[in-house]
């Protein structure tokens, strides 16, 4: 996906429009610095906002992923084209998240665990002050530390069930009570609901 393309097909639209930056933002409700990082090719318009904006500046989101006007005989090829990249980008933004998770855990428990160590030095000597407030500091973190990790165990990719081999994403309540082991947990599959250890998966396809 070629987000500078992009920018550049999203600026002639609107100026064929004859909107400006800020009043095509305006119409968004979202500031032109927005939309001059998508014509610059900075970032890509939020999936939450691509329908409106495709309306407004007289395109559709296949042509704007694509970056530009598409003939109706190629049409379908584009679609499975951007569908194929966004799905590929997706991916690997959250093998990145599941990695930052790992790397964060490995720098965080063992700070942790040394500023628990310090601040009994603090209490026994007396700074009881000191002392409990790096307590809490580094059990604060721990927690933050447990909340995001849920939350991107969550969010990020799928389980796969080893019974029926369905990808799904269960609730975060679930995700929240299942025992785990490394990144897999025991969770009921919503398809063959058997119970047992579903491992996670960064893709929805199998293979
Ligand atoms: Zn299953």
């Amino acid at each position: 996906m070629d987000q500078e393309k992009i920018g550049k097909f999203i600026a002639s639209c609107r100026k064929e429009k004859g909107f400006t930056q800020a009043t095509l933002a305006e119409k968004l409700g979202i500031t032109d610095r927005a939309v001059s990082k998508w014509e610059t090719g900075k970032s890509l318009p939020d999936a939450s906002i691509m329908m409106e904006l495709c309306e407004l500046i007289g395109t559709n989101v296949n042509e704007l992923l694509t970056g530009e006007r598409i003939a109706l005989d190629e049409y379908t090829k584009k679609a499975e084209q951007s569908l194929i990249e966004m799905q590929a980008k997706a991916e690997k933004a959250d093998r990145n998240l599941l990695r930052m998770e790992i790397v964060m855990g490995i720098i965080i428990i063992p700070l942790c665990i040394i500023l628990t160590k310090i601040s009994e030095i603090f209490i026994n000597q007396g700074d009881a002050l000191t002392g409990y407030a790096l307590l809490v500091i580094s059990y604060v973190a721990i927690v933050l530390f447990g909340i995001m990790g849920m939350k991107i165990e969550h969010d990020a990719g799928y389980y796969e069930c080893p019974n029926c081999g369905e990808r799904y994403v269960p609730s975060m309540l679930a995700v929240l009570l299942a025992i785990h082991v490394g990144t897999a947990r025991r969770l009921k599959c919503p398809y063959c609901e058997k119970r047992g250890f579903h491992k996670k998966v960064v893709s929805k396809k199998k293979g």
